[in-house]
C-alpha cells in the first residue's frame, strides 16, 4: 500500500467555514481513519471510538438544525464530508450516512418536545443511530413489512424481525418502521427505540464480502415496549417518513461511492507512475492512460451529479429523481472504477497488499443498499413516465 496521502480533491465549497470544515475532516481522516482501515477491515473491528470522535468534532449532525445540536451545513457540504470519510474508510463514511438517515425522521417529523428531548444527544451527544426498514422477507418491497406495533394503553408493543441493519447491536437508538394498521404503505408507523430497550436483541452479524468492520445484523423485537411519546409523526405516516429519509440517504450513498472511487483512482495513479515495464512507467502506455482518463471522468461526472441534486435539496426544490440518478450513476461508477483500479495494478491489484481489491469489494455493496440500482431505475422511470399501469 502507498503511504503518501492522496492529493486533495479540487472542490467547489460555498463558504470559508465549509473550507475549514473539509480541511478538518481530511486531517481526521488521514490521522485517525485511513491508517487503520486495512487492518481493521481485515479483522472485522468496528471503530466505535472514531464515531465518538466525529461526534465530539461536530461531524455527526452536519446537515441538521444548529438549535438542536446540528451543524447547520447545506447538503452540498455535508456530502463532500461524507465523500472524504468514505475515501478513507467506507465503514466510517457509510456509518455517518446511516446515522444521519436514522436522525432524519425525528428531525423532519417529530414534535418540538420530541426534538428537544432527543435530538441534541443524537446529533452531537455521542450517540450512534441505525435505521430499521428491511426485513428477511421485505427488501425491495419494503412496504410489505410485517414487524408489528400494537397499542397497549399509552405504549406500543413491537414484535418482529428486522434484517440487514447497519450498526445492528451497536447502535444507541433505532428508527424503526412497524405495521400498526392495514397491509401496504399506509399501515406503517415510525418509532424511535432506545438501543437498550428490553426485548430487543441482535443476531450475530452477517459475514460479508466487504465492509467487514461495519456490523450488519438482524434485530429481534420480542415485545419491545415503547411509550407513545416515541412515535414519530402520525400513525400511518411511517412509510412517507421512511421514503423521505431514503431520498436524502441515497445522496449519502452516492457521495460515499465517489469517495471509494477516488481512493481507487489515487492508488492506481500512484502505482502506475512507479511501476516500470518495458523500460517505462506503465503510466506511459496509452492503454492505461485512457483507462485512467475514463476513471477520472466517471468520478468527476458522479461528483457533479450528486452535487447538483444536493443543491436542489438545499434550495428547497424537489430532488428525489436526481437523488435516485446520483445513487445509480455514482455507485455504478464506483464499481467500474474500482474494478479498473485492480486491473491497473495487475497481479498486485488482486492481493491484500494494496487497498484496491478491498475498495472493489466495498463498491459492490453500494449498488445494493438503500434501494438496489434496479429499484433506482424504477424510481427514475416513474418520475419520467408515471406509475406502471399493468
Ligand atoms: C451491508 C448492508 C447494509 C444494509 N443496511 C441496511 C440498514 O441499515 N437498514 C435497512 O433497513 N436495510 C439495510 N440493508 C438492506 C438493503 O436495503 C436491502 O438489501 C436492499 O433493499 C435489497 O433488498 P433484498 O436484499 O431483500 O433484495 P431483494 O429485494 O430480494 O432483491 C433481489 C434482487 O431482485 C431485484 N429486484 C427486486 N424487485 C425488483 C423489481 N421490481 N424489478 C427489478 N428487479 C427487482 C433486486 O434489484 C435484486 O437484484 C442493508 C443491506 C446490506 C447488504
Amino acid at each position: 500500500m502507498t503511504d503518501r496521502a492522496p492529493q486533495p480533491v479540487d472542490r467547489q465549497l460555498p463558504t470559508e467555514e465549509s473550507r475549514d470544515l473539509l480541511a478538518l475532516v481530511r486531517e481526521i481522516a488521514q490521522r485517525e481513519i485511513r491508517p487503520r482501515a486495512a487492518e481493521e477491515e481485515d479483522s472485522g473491528r468496528f471503530p466505535r471510538e472514531v464515531f465518538t470522535l466525529l461526534s465530539e468534532s461536530g461531524l455527526l449532525g452536519l446537515p441538521y438544525d444548529g438549535a438542536f445540536g446540528g451543524g447547520d451545513q447545506p447538503y452540498e457540504v455535508y456530502l463532500q464530508v461524507l465523500e472524504e470519510l468514505a475515501a478513507a474508510r467506507l465503514t466510517v463514511g457509510l456509518g455517518v450516512s446511516v446515522h444521519s438517515l436514522a436522525c432524519h425522521g425525528l428531525a423532519g417529523y417529530g414534535s418540538k418536545e420530541q426534538q428537544s428531548a432527543h435530538l441534541p444527544a443524537m446529533l452531537g451527544g455521542g450517540l450512534l443511530g441505525a435505521y430499521c426498514l428491511s426485513e428477511p422477507a421485505a427488501g425491495s418491497d419494503a412496504a410489505s413489512l410485517t414487524t408489528k406495533a400494537v397499542r397497549d394503553g399509552e405504549d406500543w408493543i413491537i414484535t418482529g424481525t428486522k434484517a440487514w441493519i447497519t450498526h445492528g447491536g451497536v447502535a444507541d437508538f433505532y428508527t424503526v418502521l412497524a405495521r400498526t394498521g392495514a397491509e401496504g404503505p399506509k399501515g406503517i408507523t415510525a418509532f424511535l427505540v432506545p438501543g437498550d430497550a428490553q426485548g430487543l436483541s441482535a443476531a450475530v452479524p452477517e459475514k460479508k464480502m466487504g465492509m467487514k468492520g461495519s456490523p450488519t445484523a438482524q434485530l429481534h423485537f420480542d415485545g419491545v415496549r415503547v411509550p407513545d411519546s416515541r412515535r414519530i409523526g402520525e400513525e400511518g405516516q411511517g412509510f412517507t417518513i421512511a421514503l423521505a429519509a431514503l431520498d436524502a440517504g441515497r445522496l449519502g450513498i452516492a457521495a460515499c461511492a465517489i469517495g471509494v472511487a477516488q481512493a481507487a483512482l489515487d492508488e492506481a495513479l500512484s502505482y502506475a507512475r512507479d511501476r516500470k515495464q518495458f523500460g517505462h512507467p506503465i503510466a506511459d502506455f496509452q492503454g492505461l492512460r485512457f483507462m485512467l482518463a475514463d476513471m477520472a471522468t466517471k468520478i468527476e461526472a458522479g461528483r457533479a451529479l450528486y452535487l447538483a441534486a444536493a443543491r436542489l435539496r438545499d434550495a428547497g426544490k424537489p430532488f428525489a429523481r436526481q437523488a435516485a440518478m446520483a445513487k445509480l450513476f455514482c455507485t455504478d461508477a464506483a464499481m467500474a472504477v474500482t474494478t479498473d483500479a485492480v486491473q491497473v495494478l495487475g497481479g498486485y491489484g488482486y492481493t491484500a497488499d494494496f487497498p484496491v481489491e478491498r475498495l472493489m469489494r466495498e463498491a459492490k455493496v453500494l449498488q445494493i443498499v438503500e434501494g438496489t440500482n434496479q429499484i433506482q431505475r424504477m424510481v427514475i422511470a416513474r418520475h419520467l413516465a408515471g406509475p406502471e399501469t399493468r
